[in-house]
């Protein structure tokens, strides 16, 4: 079924009059997530493969995982979460409290607001889910078994959202992971759902970490810890640098600096912007990376739904009666009730317009809430960088605990970026990927792409150093 055909197939009925007036708006386009032939860098090693993301710029994500700013409260995301007049409904990773920003919280935020709008719903009713994110996936799959007709307007011309699996076998062994990736050993649901549909996975674990004089003491998350828990004690919050400085250390002494960067690449924020009372997770131990496509779990959760693809919504009007929702080409659909998935970066610069406007306790949640950046690159080269990868079954899962440290901080120097993870023990393949974040994230956004390589590759010097 082409677009057209399933959107004027979904719009029949209840208040389309609303938007009867509603002009055509040019459609955002995202800046496409790039795959680039390597160029040789100016350090002369070159790699075979390289991806980029470009979170920052593209106009459906705007930003990479949302955090909470010092000095805002966390049931700022219990604010955004509420239901508006039993219209509308919000889902995605920043109506989280337990663990925002992650994968497992956009299945959770999914969840809870499929259970809300099938409370306020009469059986059968048509329900529009603007957003084939995971949140938007999950709900549609709840929403769906429960008999409402559901269609699923996504803005991009692939589902996903912030999890985006380049497939592309001439350049990869498997894909490369350009969003959402790494899966925390509480996260057992979705765990599940990748050992359900075979997906191979990998557990990294152990760390490396290296200046340009060599290696270093492993930088224990212990004293940013007690920094954190000493401040939650405070009558006002405080930013973790701050808790760090009243606790007697130096986030910029190099090895803390580089633990920092690894929160920075895994929260989006700096420690300066980041609260300790609602803090973010600190990086765990080992966590399981997802070595296949993990577009197939999306596009399972999406069975029974309608999926209107580049589609997006510009402008969503309610009453009492239903809502009609704007579409970016120029039409208008009525649907009983809409789940709203669309990230926080995407609310934050009005990219979808509200008639009427959102009540002030969702606006004053946007405006509080921050949308932090994360960058990822991927690299492969065709010769190992410190060290001959064992040989690895592909059938079994290898664990990092037999082949190595699989994650490598970057202390010291001006690097860009500090936190990478090196897949060739647990592989056999010689891929590194690199995730920054915060500050640095925005620098390595604004780069093109041979500067971004070059940086890459600046930022490994002290392990492509210790290979010589
Ligand atoms: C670089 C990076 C690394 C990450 N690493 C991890 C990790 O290791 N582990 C982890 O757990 N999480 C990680 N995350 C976070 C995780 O990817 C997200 O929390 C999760 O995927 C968000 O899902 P969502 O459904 O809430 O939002 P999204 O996936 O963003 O879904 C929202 C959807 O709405 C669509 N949309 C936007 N505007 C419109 C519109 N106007 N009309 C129609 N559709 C629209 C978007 O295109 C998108 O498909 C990472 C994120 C990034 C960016």
């Amino acid at each position: 079924m082409t677009r057209r055909t399933l959107l004027i197939g979904a719009g029949a009925g209840v208040v389309g009059i609303l938007l009867a007036s509603c002009t055509p708006e040019p459609a955002p386009t995202p800046t496409p997530d790039r795959s680039p032939t390597p160029q040789p860098t100016a350090g002369s090693i070159t790699p075979a493969a390289f991806a980029r993301s470009s979170w920052a710029t593209d106009s459906f994500a705007l930003g990479a995982a949302s955090f909470t700013p010092v000095g805002t409260q966390g049931s700022a995301r219990d604010a955004l979460a509420e239901p508006i007049d039993g219209r509308l409904f919000l889902a995605g990773e920043a109506t989280d409290a337990e663990a925002p920003g992650t994968m497992a919280a956009a299945v959770r935020s999914g969840e809870r607001a499929a259970g809300q709008l099938r409370r306020a719903a009469d059986d059968g009713e048509r329900v529009a889910i603007i957003g084939a994110g995971l949140a938007g996936a999950t709900a549609a799959a709840l929403l769906v078994a429960d008999g409402l007709q559901v269609t699923v307007f996504e803005a991009r011309d692939r589902i996903g959202g912030r999890i985006h699996s380049v497939v592309d076998e001439k350049a990869w062994p498997f894909p490369a992971q350009l969003g959402g990736w790494l899966i925390g050993a509480s996260d057992v649901a979705l765990l599940d759902e990748l050992n359900r549909l075979d997906v191979r996975t990998a557990t990294l674990a152990g760390s490396l970490w290296r200046s340009t004089d060599g290696d270093v003491d492993a930088v224990s998350t212990e004293p940013v810890q007690a920094a954190i828990a000493a401040a939650q004690q405070g009558l006002e919050d405080a930013s973790v640098e701050d808790a760090l400085t009243a606790a007697g250390a130096d986030p910029a002494e190099p090895g803390l600096a580089a633990l920092l960067a690894s929160v920075a690449a895994s929260s989006g924020a700096d420690p300066a912007s980041l609260s300790t009372w609602f803090p973010p997770s600190l990086p765990p131990d080992e966590s399981t990376a997802p070595l296949g496509d993990l577009t197939p779990t999306i596009e399972g959760l999406l069975e029974g739904a309608k999926l209107s693809l580049s589609s997006p919504v510009s402008r969503v009007a309610y009453d009492e009666s239903g809502v009609s929702l704007g579409i970016a080409s120029g039409e208008s659909l009525s649907f009983d009730r809409v789940l709203i998935t669309v990230p926080l970066g995407v609310l934050k610069s009005e990219g979808l317009q509200f008639a009427p406007a959102l009540p002030f306790g969702h606006r004053g949640a946007i405006a509080d809430l921050g949308m932090g950046q994360i960058e990822t690159i991927w690299l492969r080269f065709d010769d190992p960088l410190i060290a001959a990868a064992p040989e690895t079954d592909d059938d079994a899962d290898a664990t990092a605990d037999e082949t190595g440290p699989a994650i490598w901080h970057v202390v010291g120097g001006d690097a860009l970026i500090r936190t990478w993870y090196n897949l060739a023990p647990v592989t056999g393949e010689n891929v590194v990927v690199g995730i920054v974040g915060g500050e640095a994230a925005e620098k390595f956004a604004a780069l093109d792409d041979q500067k971004a390589l070059e940086a890459a590759i600046d930022s490994l010097g002290p392990f492509l150093a210790s290979s010589s």
